[in-house]
């Protein structure tokens, strides 16, 4: 009571404020049938949103909270993914799927990762703005997103609203 000054940002936490995730971090392993490159690209893609998020999302090597496997060929999303001729990956549960023959451009690759990122944090596909990594249709992503890997403000908010955090953009 009565201390005012350095100390004083203790008292005004926020109960609804999302955790400091990075003590609970999302453990993943990768397959190693990634290429250094691939593995790169999916490593940054991971930094979209631990940064995007101002830190709500943390992920650590190590663990199978999140494992993304490499796929030869869509088919081999048959048994999981009714819609399998029409997607180059797949977000179920604890595991991400990525089908690497498909996607050329590095952007698009590390794109298409963001978008399934973005899936596994409980985010769906969003419409309503231009500028989002979580289209339901790759091809609509941006260009600018390719290039600077930046988490828009929308999606920064999806998965504020998604985890009821207080997020102040
Ligand atoms: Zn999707």
């Amino acid at each position: 009571m009565g201390s005012v000054g350095a100390g004083a940002s203790d008292a005004v936490h926020d109960p609804s404020a999302c955790p400091g995730e990075c003590e609970r971090p999302i453990a993943y392993s990768l397959d190693p049938q990634f290429n250094a490159d691939e593995q790169l690209l999916i490593e940054q893609a991971m930094g979209v949103w631990e940064q995007g998020t101002g830190g709500r999302v943390c992920f650590a090597p190590g663990g199978r909270d999140l494992v993304i496997e490499k796929l030869d060929r869509s088919d081999e999303l048959q048994p999981w993914d009714p819609e399998w001729p029409r997607h180059v990956a797949l977000t179920k549960g604890g595991r991400i799927w990525i089908v690497a023959t498909r996607v050329d451009d590095p952007g698009e690759y590390r794109a298409l990762v963001v978008h399934e990122l973005g899936h596994r944090l409980g985010i769906g596909h969003i419409e309503d703005t231009a500028t989002t990594y979580m289209h339901s249709t790759i091809n609509d992503t941006p260009q600018e997103l390719w290039k600077h890997a930046l988490l828009p403000e929308r999606d920064a908010r999806a998965f504020c609203d998604v985890h009821r955090c207080t997020c102040a953009y």
